[in-house]
């Protein structure tokens, strides 16, 4: 009976760590890793042992006989990433231990930040004896996008929060919640008191469509929408018109995804979840009966992810539909197309709300006067085909995240990241390192990837940040400055 990965996966690596038998791949020291959609455990290797279901944050491994009928396509989607013979080692290799020369004070370091990646930079520090951690949290609560961005039905991912406690739980790591740096506490003060500052700040803003009409009031952002219906405190003030039987999204990132089954799942299956009580009450009012998903390639290039699809599609009281001839020509063979393919056409659609995919569309203007009716697509260059419009009262744009200057700090605009090297901050007017500043997560290497894949970023950053501490490249915080003051 093997144990099959399911969707809630977040691609921590935990369980690689766990299994005796090495048969969960890829494993976070494979180049596969930091673009792997989930792990996959090989039916054919597992012994089950169940090790892995225990190692798991977020419960996201089941033996095959425990898994539901939306969740039987997993079985065949760890099978398919096995098929073929792979060598491997009998373990996976596990990076060795950090550490530190010896030294007269322990490492001290301040964390601006308090998303996963933070959290995980802290675990690492932590496993130095001595070291202490303080993390500064601009918000009443911790963790960033667990509870802000993570859809509040997605219960099991959610269970990462289990994990974040834990770690957040040694004595060594001081929280500091509802302490802005920068506004509350400088920098340079940070710098005085510790021997280095981990910027964890994430991507908290959003890409803006450029296109006439796009400041009409009914066209939002997603990040906005999912802040809002998280209960994040900056959003829980906004109002969104949900009135009209159509919105679109403009995107078909998971993002697009988690907001198309926000808005049209029964509102009764919400309750009980992380939903705010505002937005589950805008729900219950709501009048949408569909939800149009634009793409601008075509259907293999959809960014939303397999996991992701298989879930959605899974969802009860939604009907999921692509465009009529939206994967004419296009071979079988791949699983996201081969499922795609296996949805109903749209003409065919006969549910109470449903969700369709459009492909090879580029937005080109919001229609309204006083507020949004509707949005203007273009075929994309080289798809052909006529310019084309869709009625809709709420247009939301899902074109990713994008990180936010940090004041004092240099910036990348075309990336939206922090510059720098393996996570040591680049002075680019130099080419030199910030002595003492580091970045994690988003703000290092832009808006992509799962939650787990920030734990390796950080491991990667805090070892460059040790070997700088070993190298005597780090100024001692101030004898006098107590971390208590701040
Ligand atoms: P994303 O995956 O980068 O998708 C962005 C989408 O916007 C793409 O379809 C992109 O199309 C489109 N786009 C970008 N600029 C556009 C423009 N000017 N006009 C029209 N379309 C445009 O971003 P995301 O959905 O925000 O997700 C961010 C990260 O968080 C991803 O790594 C995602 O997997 C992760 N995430 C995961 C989950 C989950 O696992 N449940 C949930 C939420 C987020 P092109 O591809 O053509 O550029």
């Amino acid at each position: 009976m093997p144990h099959v990965v399911t969707q809630s996966c977040v691609g921590d690596g935990s369980c690689v760590y766990a299994c005796p038998v090495n048969c969960i791949q890829p494993t976070p020291d494979h180049p596969a890793f930091e673009h792997a959609e989930m792990l996959h455990i090989d039916p054919a290797a597992c012994v089950d042992c169940g090790a892995c279901v225990t190692a798991c944050p977020v419960d996201a491994i089941k033996p095959h006989s425990w898994l539901d009928a939306g969740e039987r396509a997993f079985l065949a989607v760890n099978a398919a990433y096995h098929r073929g013979e792979r060598t491997r080692p009998s373990l996976a290799p596990v990076r060795p231990p950090l550490r530190v020369r010896r030294h007269s004070r322990p490492l001290r370091v301040a964390i601006v930040g308090s998303g996963p990646a933070a959290i995980y930079a802290a675990d690492e520090i932590l496993t130095i004896p001595g070291a202490q951690v303080s993390v500064y949290e601009r918000l009443p609560v911790p963790y960033g996008l667990v509870h802000a961005g993570v859809a509040p039905d997605h219960r099991r991912t959610r269970r990462i929060a289990r994990q974040l406690d834990a770690i957040c739980a040694d004595p060594r790591l001081r929280m500091h919640l509802g302490v802005e740096v920068g506004r509350d506490v400088s920098r340079e003060r940070l710098l005085e008191s510790h021997h280095a500052v981990i910027y964890a700040v994430g991507a908290a803003a959003d890409r803006r469509l450029q296109i006439p009409g796009a400041g009409l009031p009914g066209v939002a952002s997603a990040t906005e929408l999912v802040a809002w219906y998280n209960g994040h405190p900056d959003h829980a003030g906004r109002t969104f018109d949900l009135s009209h039987p159509r919105a679109v999204i403009v995107g078909n990132g998971n993002v697009a995804l988690d907001v198309a089954r926000i808005l049209t799942v029964d509102p009764e299956s919400l309750v009980g979840t992380a939903i705010a009580p505002h937005a589950l009450d805008a729900l219950r009012a709501s009048r949408i009966e569909e939800v149009v998903v634009v793409g601008r390639r075509g259907p293999a290039e959809s960014a939303f992810t397999l996991p992701e699809l298989i879930g959605l599609s899974a969802t009860p009281g939604v009907d999921l539909a692509v465009e009529d001839d939206a994967l004419a020509d296009i071979p079988a063979g791949d699983p996201k197309l081969d499922l795609l393919r296996e949805l109903s056409p749209a003409s065919a659609c006969d549910g109470a709300r449903r969700i369709v995919l459009r492909y090879r569309l580029t937005p080109s203007r919001i229609d309204g006067t006083e507020r949004v009716t509707g949005i203007g697509l273009a075929p994309t260059a080289r798809a052909g085909g006529p310019a084309t419009s869709i009625d809709a009262g709420l247009v939301i744009t899902a074109i990713g995240y994008r990180g936010m200057p940090v004041a004092g700090m240099p910036f990348d605009e075309a990336t939206g990241t922090i510059p720098n090297d393996d996570g040591r901050v680049i002075d680019p007017a130099t080419g030199a390192a910030v002595p003492g500043v580091y970045v994690v997560g988003w703000i290092k290497r832009g808006p992509t990837g799962f939650i787990g894949t920030n734990k390796s970023c950080s491991q990667d950053t805090v070892q460059v940040l040790v070997e700088d501490f070993n190298a005597g490249l780090l100024r001692e915080p101030g004898v006098g400055v107590a971390q208590s003051a701040l």
